[in-house]
């Protein structure tokens, strides 16, 4: 679900800059100068364009896959039957779950609400998202650097974006790391190579940029990993969490007993854990059959 957003558009476009800058570093100025055509040069450059494809792949799939967007749905048609909802508040009935099922097979019940500004009639855990002005299912929140909401369908690859960057960055200082090791001072960017002192020092400077930027990037995607997967096992969206918090109730009422290995098969699927870090399987969950189904009606059979 793209979105026409100039600070998410700057903000993908700056992530982009950023991997082609630490290519251009790596490649240019880095692994080339010192280790050339040989094995390790070659095999140097190979492993880091893969990390960097593996980290746009799944950027892209978590920036184009639509996050859980709830459709539109005629207000009257559920009046009697909904709680309409301004403040994101998870209203749930206090009553039996009145669990009525439509002609199509869709479930409806108490706990669904009627969404006051896109009118979108919404499951629980759905909530409305101000920059997408559409209501997500169990929307955890925007992101600026992918240009659209995590919700429920593209929470898996955007794991798999932290993963790689992280990756990516680990990678970029070890790279710094071997070529400062085994610099050879007759080297194009060595100090008495070729092209002098200035080469030598324009080097040096692309290092200390490229540690500086896998160094931020390593910390921001570690500290929203750990999150990430803390939300997951506590089976809460943070903004449930916020909305929590917000309400003053500092204690979980609703927490699930589940373990922590089914809640993370539910967001990164239920095929082999190797799958998981790999962006471009098309393995599926049962999130995205549900997802790729057509709308269903939702009439009810009363
Ligand atoms: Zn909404
Ligand atoms: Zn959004």
């Amino acid at each position: 679900m793209f979105q026409r957003d100039p600070c998410g558009l700057a903000c993908v476009f700056i992530i982009y800059l950023c991997i082609g800058y630490a290519d251009y570093v790596v490649t240019v100025w880095l692994v080339h100068p010192i280790f050339g055509q040989s094995f390790i040069g070659l095999t140097l450059i190979g492993a880091f364009n893969i990390l960097i494809l593996l980290t746009l792949t799944a950027h892209g799939r978590c920036m184009l896959t639509d996050p859980g967007v709830v459709p539109f749905s005629d207000p009257n048609q559920h009046r009697s039957h909904v709680n309409s909802s301004d403040d994101d508040d998870e209203s749930a009935s206090d009553g039996d779950a009145m669990m009525q099922r439509s002609r199509s097979g869709y479930a409806i019940g108490d706990n669904w609400t009627m969404c006051t500004r896109c009118k979108s009639f919404r499951p629980p855990r759905a909530h409305h998202c101000r920059v997408c002005k559409r209501c997500i299912r169990r929307m955890d929140h925007h992101c600026p650097w992918v240009n659209t909401c995590i919700g429920e369908f593209n929470q898996k690859y955007f794991l798999q974006f932290l993963f790689w960057v992280g990756m990516t960055s680990l990678f970029s200082m070890l790279i710094i790391g071997i070529t400062w090791v085994y610099d050879d001072e007759h080297a194009s960017t060595g100090i008495n190579g070729k092209y002098g002192e200035n080469a030598h020092h324009v080097k040096v400077l692309h290092s200390i940029f490229l540690a500086m930027e896998a160094a931020l990037f390593g910390m921001f995607v570690l500290a929203v990993s750990c999150d990430q997967v803390s939300a997951i096992f506590s089976d809460e969206t943070a903004v449930e969490a916020v909305q929590r918090r917000s309400r003053m109730d500092y204690r979980r009422s609703n927490v699930r007993r589940r373990s922590r290995m089914s809640l993370l098969k539910e967001v990164c699927g239920r095929g082999p854990i190797m799958l998981w870090f790999i962006p471009c399987t098309s393995h599926k969950t049962e999130k995205d059959i549900i997802a790729s189904a057509k709308p269903r009606q939702t009439h009810f059979d009363v």
